[in-house]
């Protein structure tokens, strides 16, 4: 932590300000495969802790309900046009909390309760917020899901188009948080149109690698496109719409006063500081060697049997199947975790284990490719998690794994991470 921010919450709050310095040591010591998660940059960490925070701004640049907006109107302008620029878009909004409310806001926006939402299944790697049954989306809405192949595991275009033509929905969504595969943008776009359905494309997990061009872009075809800004984005916890001119107001008065009240401004401006570097030459570089980290560490885990979802990766997120190591996702993952490196364990698709003890584990490499790690340091990590995952209640090993592993991390200095 920044020494004069530590020593001011450390003052006023000392059991916060410690808990804070071991979050920031455990960030810096263990190697984080979570595949929605990164290190922010020091300039955004602080603007996200600016007085920006004290400020209530209810409405839009030049629209708004409550007085002194001189350098908040700025500061959210600046935002959108970057966000413009970046993704080549001719409307953003950078309002929603986080990438529900954004993807909620979108429902309120084309949809009454009741009308019919198409997207991909929870546990085929869709979203919560896509029509699964216990969110809202749900149960607001008529849902009617989509899923992988059984063979390939990928969606099939063939099987979307059908379920659509039968049920007709009013908005579909793509995109997911657990698909190792580049998505077929052109071909949802094609399906959307000819059934008049609405599409979104909800590109949380990959908007930094469309910024970059390190995967295709939805925007021509997506009516909307939503996005959280702290995946490999690598923003603050956020979210953002981003539309066609015709579908501006729609959003915008969907997202404000339709969802939710005044905006967090200081996450406004560490949006736009995320926007700013995600346009320079090291951020698109940064991306693509997110994918060609990713890549290394799918073959060195195949070449150690791991069982890999689609056999592989085309972008940040690698889904293994850990039937065939006679393991379970959620002992790999613990055993995974004292031996620092984190992830999530994640239903496969058609697993026949319980989702909160299911057969895989999700890794992604964004928050170690912001540390500078390249395939070398994939190639270790692999031969750590399959020391870990064949012998997952050897804790001496996993003491030892940690050691090394806080060793090799204090090679790569994390973004924002001062100690
Ligand atoms: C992460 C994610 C979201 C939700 O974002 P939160 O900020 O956690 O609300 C929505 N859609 C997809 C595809 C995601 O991966």
């Amino acid at each position: 932590m920044h020494p004069a921010l530590a020593k001011t919450i450390a003052d006023v709050d000392p059991e916060i300000a410690e808990l804070i310095t071991s979050e920031e040591k455990r960030q810096r010591d263990s190697i984080r495969l979570i595949a929605s998660e990164n290190y922010v940059s020091g300039a955004v960490l602080a603007a996200t802790g600016s007085v920006l925070t004290n400020k209530y701004s209810e409405g839009y640049p030049g629209k708004r309900y409550y007085e002194g907006q001189q350098y908040i109107d700025k500061v959210e302008q600046l935002c959108v046009d970057r966000a413009k620029s970046l993704f080549g878009v001719d409307h953003a909004n950078p309002q929603p909390y986080s990438g529900s409310p954004a993807n909620l806001a979108v429902y309120f926006a084309f949809l009454k309760p009741g009308d019919t939402v198409m997207g991909m299944a929870l546990p085929a790697g869709g979203h919560l917020t896509h029509g699964w049954n216990v969110s809202i989306t749900g149960s607001y809405f008529k849902s009617v899901q989509y899923g992988v192949r059984r063979d390939t595991h990928r969606v099939d275009m063939d099987e979307v188009r059908e379920l659509a033509r039968k049920e007709r929905p009013k908005l579909m969504y793509c995109g997911g948080t657990a698909i190792p595969r580049t998505i077929d943008f052109a071909a949802f776009g094609e399906i959307a149109k000819e059934v008049g359905a609405m599409l979104c494309a909800d590109i949380a997990h990959i908007a930094g690698l469309v910024a970059a061009g390190a995967h295709p872009s939805p925007v021509s075809v997506a009516d909307v496109v939503s996005t959280t800004t702290h995946k490999t984005l690598r923003g603050p916890r956020g979210g953002m719409l981003m539309c066609k001119a015709d579908h501006a107001k729609a959003i915008d008065r969907a997202v404000f006063p339709g969802l939710q009240g005044g905006p967090h401004n200081h996450t406004t401006a560490g949006i736009a500081v995320a926007l700013r570097e995600a346009a320079t030459a090291d951020f698109k570089t940064y991306a693509h060697q997110i994918v060609a980290n990713a890549k290394a560490l799918a073959a060195a885990l195949v070449e150690r049997g791991f069982t890999l979802i689609t056999g592989g990766t085309d972008n940040h997120l690698i889904l293994v199947d850990l039937t065939s190591k006679n393991v379970s996702g959620k002992i790999a993952a613990k055993a995974l975790d004292a031996s620092g490196i984190e992830l999530n364990y994640n239903s496969v698709p058609f697993d026949t284990r319980k989702p909160f003890d299911p057969s895989g584990i999700r890794i992604g490499t964004p928050a170690v490719t912001s540390r500078g790690m390249k395939e070398a340091e994939m190639r270790q990590i692999a031969a750590w998690m399959d020391q870990v995952v064949s012998a997952p209640s050897d804790a001496a090993l996993h003491a030892k794994i940690a050691g090394e592993v806080r060793e090799l991390c204090a090679k790569f200095p994390a973004p924002g991470i001062l100690v």
